[in-house]
């Protein structure tokens, strides 16, 4: 069994991205072709966005969009340490301090309520993470954020496809980021994301950083990044959205079958919360377990692959370690030390899932 089943995507949709890639070939247009513009425009209809700007990956969304709101030294930025490192690494790398504030024990999401009390004279965003597919509380963020002057990001690296109140993920704050890693629940054959908002002046500015802050052709008013995803790239995404509906109703009835099933094979069992007025399109199927090292190891004996997202927090990473204090965000050190990550793709059979749920449980005892 995979861990992520990328294989039977292929199977079911091999025609449809050979004829993507190949049309790629014979125009032979491989940075900035026709493509990627078509794939931007099918995912502004997707999430209702104004504007999308495709980019190199996911890390590199962020980093182009904190660009363009031109931190100065010494800025803060409100950040969950429970992520990713990307996400504070590229804080840090457009000249921000990342902030840690601690996460919902129950989503693993950034709480809201938490946010206000971090805020300085030197903050300038939030960026909360949608953490396993699902978004945090954007509401209160929103909120907070107007009250503040501030500017809202969203990491939906891991939650393109996910609702929140009737909105597409990605299109819920000034910002939303995402990443066609292979493994995330829209994901191309090597690196790309995408960067969404609908205020022209910030899109203006995410495509001039895209091209080395070009204006117009060699005219170059800010610094930028070489950070545009290739055509190739764009083409595979192309290939994978006609089916993408269908993955996405099929995460989310597979995230609700674990559920019914953890819950009847194993009472006890904490899984996450989803919240009522949002759903979670699982780029990890992540549950709570105690003694995880002893449980990884038995499933893997029983031929079933697990991962661990994240295994620290990143206030307790060395390169972070000096934006915070151990103890603090005691929430996100306890998530990191029991989280595990179950086989989960579109793919994923219900038999392989049974199979799964029936060597947790006798790992459990
Ligand atoms: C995957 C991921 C990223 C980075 O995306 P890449 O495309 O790999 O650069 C950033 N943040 C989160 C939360 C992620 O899961």
């Amino acid at each position: 069994m995979d861990f992520i089943d990328l294989k039977s995507q292929y199977a079911a949709l091999r025609d449809n991205i050979n004829a993507r890639i190949q049309a790629v070939l014979d125009h032979g247009q491989y940075i900035l072709g026709p493509e990627v513009k078509e794939m931007e425009a099918a995912l502004n209809a997707y999430t209702g966005a104004r504007h999308c700007i495709s980019v190199a990956s996911g890390t590199e969304a962020l980093l182009i969009c904190l660009m363009a709101l031109d931190l100065q030294p010494g800025d803060e930025v409100i950040t969950s340490p429970f992520t990713f490192a990307a996400t504070a690494e590229m804080i840090v790398l457009a000249g921000g301090v990342p902030v840690f504030v601690d996460i919902e024990p129950d989503t693993a999401n950034i709480d809201a309520t938490l946010i206000e009390a971090a805020i300085t004279a030197r903050t300038k965003a939030i960026m909360p993470v949608s953490l396993y597919g699902q978004v945090a509380d954007m509401d209160a963020i929103n909120a907070i954020a107007g009250q503040h002057g501030l500017t809202v990001i969203e990491d939906a690296a891991q939650s393109f496809g996910a609702s929140y109140k009737g909105k597409k993920s990605c299109n819920l704050s000034t910002f939303g980021c995402t990443s066609f890693f292979p493994s995330k629940p829209l994901g191309c054959y090597g690196d790309g994301g995408a960067i969404f908002t609908n205020d022209d002046q910030l899109a203006q500015a995410c495509r001039e950083i895209r091209t080395h802050g070009q204006s117009q052709r060699y005219l170059h008013t800010r610094i930028g990044v070489g950070g545009r995803m290739d055509t190739l790239q764009c083409a595979v995404v192309l290939g994978k959205l006609d089916r993408f509906e269908w993955e996405v109703s099929r995460r989310l009835a597979l995230g609700e079958a674990y559920r019914a099933k953890l819950h009847a094979a194993i009472p006890g069992l904490q899984l996450l919360a989803v919240r009522d007025d949002r759903d979670c399109v699982w780029a990890q199927y992540t549950v709570f377990v105690d003694d995880r090292e002893a449980v990884q190891g038995k499933l893997k004996a029983a031929g079933i692959p697990t991962a661990v997202h994240y295994p620290r927090p990143l206030h307790h990473q060395p390169a972070y370690a000096r934006y915070g204090r151990p103890e603090d965000c005691p929430n996100s050190i306890d998530t990191a030390r029991r989280v595990l990550s179950l086989p989960m793709s579109a793919d994923l059979t219900d038999a392989q899932q049974d199979q799964v749920v029936g060597a947790l449980a006798q790992a459990l005892g």
